[in-house]
């Protein structure tokens, strides 16, 4: 098999042929005959899961957004599950479990990320560990191994094993595959780094191999909630991923050099760094502080999102749902500008604060 960076150029490519397109070509359609394309999908959609499907080892399912994902994955539960999920972790997850916990749907218990203790203890007794790793927005990282192991132990003394996801948007499939970790679906907001360009709204779903009643289960929800993938959107999407290989081997190196410098910086009282990909994040003094140097930087745009070819920043605790956050915490999200730039206007920003609290 070639390695997964060559796999990203190659897999879900048409053959080479006289006359055959060289890519997958880009087909709207609602009806492929007498099938329904909400139920069957289109041949972009079909490129695109077939290309992620590949680099995470599993069946991919693409879905109309990450938050698709999310929901679709919640429709598998039975009524009164238990979810465990980190303190630290996406805000609009976070949103959607406590709108089914406060519905009387599920319960919700929140976990540190890096407590590995108390996450083996919910692997006994809950129904889904929804797992992120690194976590947004302080990239902690989380003992995978540990904590699916301990889901094939609770299958082997309780009889019941919990559903275990892991959210690898921040990963990215080329950072981690948590299926051969023996995660049972592994999830993707396709927006951010697969997509690359700030462009699209988009989710995939990737369950594990032998898990096939699982995807099923999964195109079961997209069908019925209607949480297809814009076709537009897919096509997007598996353009970006041809390129993601380059642009996270570049932006994490870049990354690196940015957390040397800020390092040592006075004014920065923490940095949080998983030791590669392209999401940093760093602490100031406190949140005015860090309002000040997002305001004042003038390449780095102050923007959410992130995942894209600029770099952006934003600090996440101006948000309600990740009001628990560390005030001066910045999330930086490494684009692909020059790295001498871009420490420039970092620098510059952070010129006259200092770790002191104002
Ligand atoms: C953005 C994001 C999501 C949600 O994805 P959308 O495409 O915005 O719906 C989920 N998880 C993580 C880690 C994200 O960054």
């Amino acid at each position: 098999m070639w390695s997964a960076r060559t796999r990203a150029i190659l897999a879900g490519r048409p053959a080479a042929a006289d006359g055959q397109p060289a890519n997958t070509p880009l087909v709207p359609a609602s009806a492929m005959g007498l099938d329904y394309s909400r139920e069957v999908g289109t041949p972009t959609w079909a490129a695109f899961e077939t290309a992620v499907g590949s680099l995470e080892g599993g069946i991919a399912t693409a879905f109309a957004s990450g938050m698709a994902t999310v929901t679709a994955v919640l429709d598998l539960l039975p009524a009164g599950a238990t979810v465990a999920v980190p303190v630290y972790s996406y805000a609009g997850t976070r949103g959607a479990l406590d709108h089914a916990h406060n519905q009387g749907k599920i319960t919700v218990r929140r976990i540190e990320p890096t407590d590995t203790d108390a996450w083996i203890a919910a692997a006994a007794d809950a129904d889904l560990l929804w797992l992120e790793t690194p976590t947004n927005p302080t990239l902690d990282v989380m003992d995978l191994d540990a904590i699916l192991s301990a889901a094939d132990t609770a299958a082997k003394t309780t009889d019941r094993r919990p559903l275990t996801v892991v959210d690898n948007t921040f990963a990215t499939p080329l950072g981690q595959q948590p299926l051969a970790h023996g995660a049972d679906v592994v999830v993707h907001s396709v927006t951010k780094f697969i997509g690359g360009h700030s462009d699209l709204l988009l989710g995939v779903t990737v369950t594990a191999p032998h898990r096939g009643d699982l995807a099923q289960a999964l195109v079961d929800a997209r069908t019925r909630t209607g949480a297809t993938p814009g076709t537009l959107e897919s096509w997007l999407a598996l353009r970006g991923l041809r390129t993601l290989g380059v642009r996270l081997a570049e932006a994490s190196s870049t990354a690196a050099f940015l957390v040397d410098k800020l390092s040592g910086h006075p004014a920065v009282t923490h940095v949080r760094y998983p030791g590669s990909g392209a999401m940093v994040a760093f602490d100031l003094a406190d949140g005015d502080a860090a309002e000040r140097v997002c305001a004042a930087l003038e390449l780095v745009h102050n923007a959410t999102s992130l995942g894209g070819v600029e770099t952006t920043i934003e600090r996440r605790a101006h948000l309600p749902g990740d009001a628990h956050v560390p005030a001066g915490l910045l999330r930086l999200s490494v684009g692909l500008e020059d790295p001498a730039d871009l420490w420039r206007d970092l620098e510059s920003a952070l010129a006259g604060e200092t770790a002191q609290t104002s």
